[in-house]
């Protein structure tokens, strides 16, 4: 397919004029015209570009691409290096940030829970892009933790008492720490983000809404593969995910 189709289908599909972000959504570093097979990745990092481009990619659509708002627009380092790579490459680069949060099937907040078997109820927070729902059945959140540790194959950081009953939950995958006291005032009994800040311990300790910090990429991997496989099933075109150890 063309570049420029698929630039505008996903611009249709996540509704990214609707949204006001930190950084440009849809293509970012402009490379071929023809595009077969798509790299997807969380962040457009070094590591992910040399695998996608070994791998043949014409196109590499990832969460988190350039250009932030507040950043230094300078293209030095590695920034520059990373940019250089693509262009000399003809490989675009297309970054769908707060769009691919938000979208209602394959979105970072309906896999992650779809993953953790929540059932949605409602949204809550800047632009609704947090969720909130239930548990499937309740359970202690020593439990919930057990499943979420499994589910995300990584251990989260917890503030909160193992024993306590959990069924109501909200979440917003990424550095979405900003939303507890919003999740707090929804009632939930426990808020899964990406990471934590330090007065969310406190607040944590002093309601006793448990806080579960699940990883910022962890909880983010889900969203752009979702979008890849539909890309590739959609429009028959190659698609692989390129994951990379990322601990935050
Ligand atoms: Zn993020």
């Amino acid at each position: 397919m063309l570049l420029d189709e698929l630039r505008d289908y996903n611009s249709s599909l996540l509704q990214t004029s609707l949204f006001k972000d930190y950084c440009p959504n849809g293509v970012q570093v402009e490379g071929r015209a023809e595009v077969g097979r798509i790299a997807t990745g969380v962040t457009a990092s070094q590591h992910v570009l040399d695998a996608a481009i070994a791998w043949g990619a014409d196109a590499i659509l990832v969460h988190h691409g350039y250009f932030w708002r507040n950043e230094d627009p300078a293209i030095t380092g590695i920034k520059k290096k990373r940019i250089a790579q693509l262009l000399h490459n003809d490989v675009s680069l297309l970054a769908y940030h707060l769009p691919l949060d938000a979208h209602p099937e394959l979105g970072n907040n309906a896999r992650l829970g779809k993953v953790l078997g929540l059932v949605e109820q409602g949204r809550f927070g800047e632009q609704n892009i947090a969720w909130s729902g239930m548990l499937s059945q309740p359970r202690t959140l020593a439990q919930f933790i057990r499943q979420i540790t499994h589910d995300l194959q990584r251990a989260p950081q917890v503030i909160g008492d193992g024993s306590k009953e959990i069924r109501k939950v909200a979440w917003c995958s990424g550095g979405a720490q900003g939303y507890f006291e919003e999740a707090v005032a929804q009632g939930a009994d426990a808020y899964i983000t990406g990471e934590i800040s330090e007065q969310n311990y406190h607040l944590a300790n002093e309601t006793g809404v448990a806080f579960i910090a699940a990883g910022h990429h962890a909880t983010e991997r889900f969203g752009i593969q979702a979008l890849g496989e539909h890309l590739a099933k959609r429009f028959n075109l190659e698609h692989r995910f390129f994951d990379q150890d990322n601990p935050v």
